[in-house]
């Protein structure tokens, strides 16, 4: 798994098919084969990226 943004392989996993990405530092999820990604912001809300990676750039394949 690398990450869509990045393309690092630097991933760490945060919970049940939730991973971070310690390079660019977002948050991603994972669902039916899907990566979702989120920013963090400042004041600790997530904003999600998605819109900025086409859906076959998000599948996950391994
Ligand atoms: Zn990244």
């Amino acid at each position: 798994m690398k990450c869509p943004n990045c393309s690092s392989k630097d991933i760490g996993k945060i919970g049940v098919n939730q991973y971070y990405c310690w390079n660019c530092f977002i948050e991603m999820s994972l669902n039916n084969g899907v990566i979702y990604t989120h920013q963090v912001e400042e004041d600790g809300s997530l904003s999600s990226l998605d819109d900025l990676f086409d859906e076959s750039e998000r599948r996950f394949s391994v």
